[in-house]
């Protein structure tokens, strides 16, 4: 560097006004009022501290005005601040995404979690006597009613669950699993791994695609406490395969007076082969068949908030209630809320029109084909390579395994897919899609009707050569 370009420097270095310079300009004053002062010095140090870098690198050739460097210490400020859990448009077709959050909440199911947590609420309280409640109350009453077991117990999600009911009924006991139910689910959930953590010992029986009725008899000892059954959840053994039935493990373990225990997974209320996904278990099923406790989510099929709910026998349900595991895994108001609310809904028989993810599973494919061909002409009308394609939206969130609903995407063309993608993911509202066979699609059967707008603004935006 030569002299006249360091004297330059300097100069340049010498016109940066101080933090406090900065901290007395009208926009700075309103950040501080919005984000506090030591916040808006940081930012504001972070501004200077840049400009001073561009200085140094020769790469500025005059000092940045007051008023610029306030506004990328805003900018700055805002980015650190935005939420990382952010809404997205879900244009994947996979109705229960858990990456994505899993089920969208119902209104009132929103609703009632508002009301409930805007001020205090009955959640330990009993408004007759005046005295201390039961939080358990609260939705105990809608489960009993929908699934006719004899009491209900909402904890913090399923995985909580199984490990209640095993802890609990199980602990320093064997329990009988077959070898094609030592699922792990999304995100490293492992059924043996739970049954180790809740001090139950695995007895696995039959191979990965057969189980018979006498491998479960065989391995009954005098420690054996419970049959466990898990449902296969994300995975499918397709072919040679065979189980007992529920009610044929009933039987077995009832006449060893042993438990039968049912994590259901999915929380299926209503049967979903009149919509074109193959039948599953609901829970009424498991109860029905004879199962002692059903441990099962929320949030899956149910449709509602993340929770593990636990159905079956007063007495069993009652040792769940007491255990001092119970209280480490409890479910809060807002759960309670959304859960109750959801809940009403199959109660009063709207299940399918008020629940998000009920209503898209149930979407008629006309209806889903006739909203991508008003998609893709307005795509095309903003110039962009955008046609509709069949494709198949999927349940997932590790239920109904192997079943997926035709529908009708929208398939954008680019030069540059994953650049595309990237981009959309950029976006104020996020949108996510799925790249294949050269193309970028959405399902219309996951975007929420309120964000058809910004969807198809961000494609333009986007997608715009
Ligand atoms: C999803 C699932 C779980 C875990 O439930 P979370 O609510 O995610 O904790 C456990 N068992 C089965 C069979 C499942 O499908």
């Amino acid at each position: 560097m030569n002299d006249q370009s360091q004297s330059k420097t300097q100069t340049l270095l010498r016109e940066l006004p101080s933090v406090d310079r900065l901290l007395n300009t009208a926009m700075a004053v309103d950040m501080m009022l919005a984000y506090g002062r030591s916040l808006t010095v940081e930012s504001l140090r972070h501004s200077l501290d840049t400009a001073r870098s561009a200085i140094l690198s020769g790469e500025a050739r005059y000092a940045p005005m007051n008023a610029v460097l306030v506004d990328e210490a805003r900018l700055w400020l805002e980015q650190f601040l935005a939420p990382t859990l952010q809404p997205v448009i879900n244009g994947t077709g996979v109705i229960v995404h858990t990456n994505l959050g899993r089920a969208p909440l119902s209104q009132a199911a929103r609703q009632a979690i508002d009301e409930a947590t805007k001020g205090y609420s009955t959640l330990e309280y009993d408004l007759a006597s005046g005295q201390r409640g039961s939080r358990t109350v609260h939705a105990e009453q809608l489960l009993t009613r929908l699934t006719e077991a004899e009491a209900g117990l909402v904890v913090n999600n399923n995985a909580a669950a199984v490990l209640l009911m095993l802890t609990t009924l199980c602990q320093g006991k064997e329990v009988i699993i077959s070898r094609g139910q030592l699922v792990e689910i999304g995100g490293g959930f492992r059924i043996p791994d739970v049954m180790a953590q809740s001090g139950a010992k695995l007895v696995e029986v039959g191979t990965t695609n057969r189980t018979h009725l006498r491998d479960y008899a065989k391995a009954i000892t005098e420690n054996t406490a419970a049959l466990l059954v898990a449902h296969h959840s994300n995975y499918k053994i397709i072919g040679f395969t065979s189980e007992p039935t529920l009610a044929e493990l009933a039987q077995l373990a009832h006449e060893h007076n042993l438990l039968l225990l049912y994590d259901q997974g999915s929380g299926a209320l209503l049967d979903s082969s009149p919509y074109g996904l193959e039948p599953e278990p609901t829970v009424l099923d498991g109860l029905a068949a004879g199962a002692d406790v059903v441990a099962f989510s929320g949030d899956k099929l149910l449709g509602g908030p993340q929770a593990g709910v636990l159905v079956g026998r007063q007495e069993l349900i009652t040792r769940l209630k007491r255990h001092p595991l119970a209280r480490a895994v409890r479910a809060d108001k807002l759960c309670l809320a959304g859960l109750s609310a959801t809940l009403t809904h199959y109660l009063t028989e709207n299940a399918l029109t008020e629940i998000p993810i009920w209503r898209m599973i149930t979407r008629p494919v006309a209806e889903i084909g006739e909203e991508a061909d008003t998609w893709a002409a307005r795509l095309q009308e903003r110039g962009i390579r955008a046609e509709v394609v069949v494709g198949r939206s999927t349940v997932g969130g590790g239920s109904l395994p192997g079943t997926s609903l035709p529908s009708r995407v929208v398939a954008v063309q680019h030069n540059d897919l994953e650049h595309l993608a990237a981009r959309l993911r950029q976006e104020k509202i996020p949108v996510i899609g799925r790249i294949q066979d050269g193309r970028f699609l959405i399902d219309p059967r996951t975007v929420l009707p309120e964000q058809v707008e910004i969807l198809l603004q961000s494609l333009v935006n986007c997608a715009a050569e």
